[in-house]
């Protein structure tokens, strides 16, 4: 009996966010006395996945077949279900991101298995197996036990540091038997968004909503997000007017982030913002009105014009960056 894991990847590059979620899978694993195996699908050179160890795994299963090579979520549940089966594995691990979405649902019911969707804890197993998630866009918590014999959990990104040890996974080959009807959806084309800090894996975020007044006036914020290594991101309003693309639209319909680090500049901080931010551990708010609603969110808060505060804020940022080197 393992603890498993899904880590996805991209020819064998695993992003940050695979890391915290097989040292989650470890952390369980341990909890439960028993070992963490991460599943790897798709085509990826073998001496790439041993790394995986370093967050805990000490086996990956490595299902190489190259219709795997993109989402597929009927032949990627089919796959992990094959692994869990073959590990006995009573706790199955995903990410809460596109890929775990469409997949551990769908996993939770082929195997009869309680599933909490973003966890933010560990589980609590001293009076059953419970664990923590946001609810109501983030103004509440559920704390749910699942009660079933096998559980699936999907991990917020970003809810935990991520701390690389020095081991190393035994990689096996794992095969597993699929039909055509398995591969139903196909993927004609990848668009990749490049040359950014991706949002999800941004531990710095800096945001602009409408009090931007116009995509002509984001300069400043890309110089600040330059200067911080920060992704970018945005309110809704600035996406569905073209100022900037719809990737960076943050909240409740947008991208739900949990940076360290989250700067909103001319957001009003509506609930269905805040939804998708949080969760971020420090939230900096630059507004002009005194009242604006995100104040009571914010753990920094700068009353001004954004005109007038990013300039500094970047000459601030730029004489302490010197001030280190
Ligand atoms: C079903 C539904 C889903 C939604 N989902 C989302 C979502 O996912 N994400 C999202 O963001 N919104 C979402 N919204 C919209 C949301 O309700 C708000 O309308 C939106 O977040 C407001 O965006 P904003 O703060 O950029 O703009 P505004 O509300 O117009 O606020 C602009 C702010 O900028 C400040 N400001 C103006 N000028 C300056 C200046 N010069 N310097 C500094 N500050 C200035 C103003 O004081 C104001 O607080 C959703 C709404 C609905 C109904």
């Amino acid at each position: 009996m393992s603890v498993i894991v899904l880590a996805e990847h991209e020819n064998g590059v695993f992003k940050k966010k695979v890391f915290e979620a097989v040292q989650y899978a470890a952390g369980i694993a341990q909890q439960q006395g028993t070992t963490a195996t991460a599943v790897v699908l798709g085509e990826a050179p073998a001496d790439a996945l041993a790394q995986l160890g370093v967050s805990g795994a000490t086996k990956v299963l490595h299902v190489a077949d190259a219709r795997l090579n993109t989402l597929s979520a009927k032949a990627y549940t089919k796959a992990l279900a094959a692994a869990a089966e073959k590990e006995g594995a009573k706790v199955i691990v995903a990410l809460h991101d596109v890929t775990g979405k469409a997949v551990a649902p769908r996993l939770a019911a082929k195997l009869k298995a309680g599933l909490v969707a973003g966890a933010i804890s560990n589980p609590d197993t001293s009076n059953g197996f419970t664990i923590k998630k946001a609810v109501f866009s983030g103004k509440a918590f559920s704390y749910i036990n699942i009660t079933s014999d096998v559980k699936v959990i999907t991990l917020m990104p970003n809810t935990f540091p991520v701390k690389k040890g020095d081991g190393s996974a035994a990689v096996e080959a794992l095969d597993v038997a699929f039909d055509d009807k398995d591969f139903g959806v196909k993927v004609k084309e990848v668009n990749k968004v490049t040359g950014e800090v991706p949002l999800a894996e941004a531990e710095l975020v800096v945001s602009g909503g409408r009090g931007m007044k116009g995509p002509e006036n984001w300069g400043p914020l890309e110089e600040l997000a330059h200067e911080l290594g920060a992704g970018l991101a945005c309110s809704r309003p600035v996406a569905d007017s073209h100022w900037r693309p719809h990737h960076e639209h943050v909240g409740q319909t947008g991208g739900t982030i949990r940076p360290n680090l989250y700067i909103a500049v001319g957001i009003s901080g509506a609930i269905q913002h805040l939804a998708g931010v949080n969760g971020s551990k420090t939230i900096v708010v630059i507004n002009k009105d005194p009242e604006a609603p995100f104040f009571k969110a914010a753990d920094y808060g700068v009353v001004g014009d954004a005109a007038e505060v990013l300039p500094r804020l970047i000459d601030a940022v730029k004489k302490f960056k010197a001030s280190q080197n």
